[in-house]
């Protein structure tokens, strides 16, 4: 059987790493984007090696012609993309009069245009194929609120209403949008390295990984709409 061809934004660190890692063990080939070329060749190495299929593409999702420039590339290369797991994402918090615009501009460029740069340059391949699964990594904050995260709850409820509204546009002609809405994952996104003891309760990034495996596996005629998991140390 042929192998899916999945992109996967973030995918040097974290949850995309983790998701990544997931499916090239079930028959995906996993297309890696992230600006960090070292680390996503290592893990592009690391695939290979574990018998997997993956391209990296170090490329910033903020800028159309380097996401135009890639999805045209794997498209000469394989002739479509099955699959589009929009992860990467970026987080600054502060009180609202703290920010400056530029932090205003990098986290809605990264979580809220990236994630529309990306969608718009799978989708016509996707819309000729009559088939395809786009998988958002939004954020509980998609659904409430905290002091000090305006800005990054604004981009987390600016993701869930375009993969909300992309859902009716696309679900007709085939094309599934699932959207996980995690708690909170021990990964870089943490001041500190992960794996730290006060974070031993956080949920893992294999545990999203779980997640878009179990979405991504549903049978053609089920859509998972969207699934949100907390740690059990997390009130919700
Ligand atoms: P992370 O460990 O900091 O990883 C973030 C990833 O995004 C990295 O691979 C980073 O790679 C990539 N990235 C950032 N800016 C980029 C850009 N301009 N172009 C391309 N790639 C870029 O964070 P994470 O926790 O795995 O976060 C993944 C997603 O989960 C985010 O959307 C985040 O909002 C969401 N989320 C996280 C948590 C949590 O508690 N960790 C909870 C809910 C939701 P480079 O730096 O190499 O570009």
């Amino acid at each position: 059987m042929d192998k899916l061809v999945t992109l996967i934004s973030g995918a040097s660190r974290g949850i995309g790493r983790a998701v990544a890692t997931r499916l090239s063990h079930e028959n995906h080939f996993v297309v890696l984007i992230a600006r960090n070329a070292e680390e996503i060749s290592e893990l592009e190495f690391e695939i290979d090696e574990a018998g997997g299929k993956a391209q990296s593409f170090a490329i910033d999702i903020t800028q159309p012609e380097q996401v135009q420039s890639t999805v045209d590339q794997v498209i000469k290369d394989f002739g479509r993309v099955n699959c589009l797991i929009n992860n990467a994402g970026v987080g600054i918090f502060k009180s609202a009069d703290q920010f400056s615009t530029d932090d205003w501009d990098q986290v809605m460029d990264v979580n809220v245009k990236g994630s529309f740069l990306l969608t718009k340059a799978v989708l016509p391949s996707m819309k000729a194929a009559g088939a395809g699964h786009i998988v958002g990594i939004a954020s509980d904050v998609s659904k409430r609120t905290f002091a000090n995260g305006s800005l990054y709850c604004a981009s987390k409820y600016a993701q869930h209403a375009f993969f909300e509204a992309l859902r009716r546009e696309v679900r007709s002609l085939g094309i599934k949008v699932s959207v996980i809405y995690p708690g909170l994952v021990d990964t870089y996104f943490h001041d500190g390295e992960p794996g730290q003891e006060h974070r031993s309760g956080y949920l893992q990034p294999r545990d999203i990984a779980d997640a878009v495996s179990y979405i991504l596996q549903a049978p053609k005629h089920v859509l998972i709409d969207e699934l949100m998991l907390h740690p059990m140390c997390q009130e919700w």
